[in-house]
């Protein structure tokens, strides 16, 4: 089979696939076509493409040659109606959320893959590239409120004066969250933490932060470890727990989301208005409708004094890395799908192959994607 890798569109920098990883799809006896420059805003040419077994080739040489298109951003408009109903489409487009681009890919008969929907369970663990970006962006979160800050996250006992640690507060402690505490406590910063998950406190603790508890939290065990929506009781609860806390902090993560949902206001405005002025508010779940009030996606608000930072994609700040560990998710979910000849291989008895599958022949298979479509219609 014939893998084509496309160049990114807009503002993203990482490529699904870096060299070391062409070279391995190749030793599994696929050929890998690469678009141009697909590599050159994460500093590879296409030379290292060359010598890693690649060919180069011109955008609309990959849609004509390709057995399988490959990026990370969901496809625009144009690039959709190219895609062939023999190809199949992989990349991750968060289908619960984009559920138009869904009944585009249904109405077609597309077969696509989203990345994004890979299950959690621990077989498919070295493929999920929602913690992998997610690692990341709990650590350029924490970087970008350090530099933002207008004072020290570490104490200083220095002859001009103490100065005492910045107070961080963490939002949700799945993937981003525990980075992000494990981020600030290298810093030097005191850190508080906040789930609806108990599981997570041990976890939160073990990396030296406090728990903010809150009692009476919903959990659903048939959730795949996702948090689930919680009653209006504990939402006030809840409210005013995180404003004690948000009120003592120099600076506030949020990372807390529900799949396919919008993310749960945490922050209101008022707690922002009882924020110490110079805090750093960075919202992770900006492009889900954000965990603060006053967040706008991809803007910085300056509210009081205190900046909300609404930036969802951190990934695209740490190109090399980040599609170093995304390329690695990438070919170890290929492998599920190529057989020992190098041939493409659906098998959608495997749970993986079939929860990651988002539409094939005009159906939907991932369940939580159809159960949302359903909804919908
Ligand atoms: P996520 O990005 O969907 O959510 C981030 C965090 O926000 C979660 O911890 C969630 O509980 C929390 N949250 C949601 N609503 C909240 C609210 N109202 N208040 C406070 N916090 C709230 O989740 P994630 O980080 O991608 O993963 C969640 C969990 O899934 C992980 O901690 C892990 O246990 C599990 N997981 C399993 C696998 C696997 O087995 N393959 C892979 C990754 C993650």
């Amino acid at each position: 089979m014939i893998i084509g890798l496309l160049k990114e569109q807009g503002n993203e920098t990482r490529v699904a696939l870096l060299p070391e990883i062409v070279k391995k799809l190749t030793a599994l006896k696929v050929e890998v076509l690469v678009e141009s420059d697909a590599g050159k805003s994460a500093f590879v040419a296409n030379e290292d493409y060359q010598n890693a077994g690649a060919t180069i080739v011109a955008r609309a040489e990959v849609f004509k040659q390709a057995n399988l298109l490959l990026q990370i951003q969901p496809p625009l408009q144009e690039d959709v109606e190219q895609i062939k109903s023999e190809q199949v489409w992989v990349s991750a487009f968060n289908p619960l959320w984009n559920t138009n681009l869904v009944q585009t890919f249904l109405t077609k008969g597309l077969t696509t893959f989203s990345l994004d929907s890979i299950p959690r369970i621990t077989r498919a663990q070295s493929m999920d590239i929602l913690s992998s970006m997610s690692t990341v962006s709990g650590y350029q979160a924490v970087l970008d409120a350090a530099i933002k800050l207008p004072q020290f996250f570490p104490m200083f006992m220095t002859a001009a004066g103490t100065i005492r640690p910045a107070t961080v507060l963490i939002l949700g402690a799945g993937v981003a969250g525990l980075q992000a505490i494990a981020t600030a406590k290298r810093l030097g910063a005191q850190v508080l933490a906040f789930d609806v998950r108990s599981a997570v406190k041990e976890q939160v603790m073990s990396l030296g932060a406090k728990f903010v508890e809150v009692e009476g939290a919903i959990e659903d065990k048939d959730a795949g470890g996702y948090a689930v929506e919680q009653t209006e009781e504990f939402k006030n609860k809840q409210k005013q727990a995180i404003h004690d806390s948000a009120v003592k902090s120099n600076v506030i993560i949020c990372t807390a989301q529900i799949p396919g949902k919008r993310a749960p206001l945490l922050i209101t405005k008022e707690t922002v208005e009882a924020m110490l002025p110079g805090s750093v508010i960075i919202d992770l779940a900006a492009s889900t409708g954000g965990n603060c009030e006053m967040t706008k996606d991809n803007q910085i608000v300056v509210h009081n004094g205190v900046q909300v930072v609404g930036e969802s994609n951190y990934p695209v700040q740490m190109p090399i890395d980040a599609s170093k560990m995304f390329g690695q998710n990438v070919l170890n979910f290929l492998k599920l799908i190529i057989s020992e000849e190098g041939n493409l291989n659906l098998n959608f008895e495997d749970e993986i192959v079939k929860g990651t599958c988002i539409t094939h022949k005009g159906e939907i298979y991932n369940q939580r994607v159809q159960s949302v479509i359903e909804k919908n219609n």
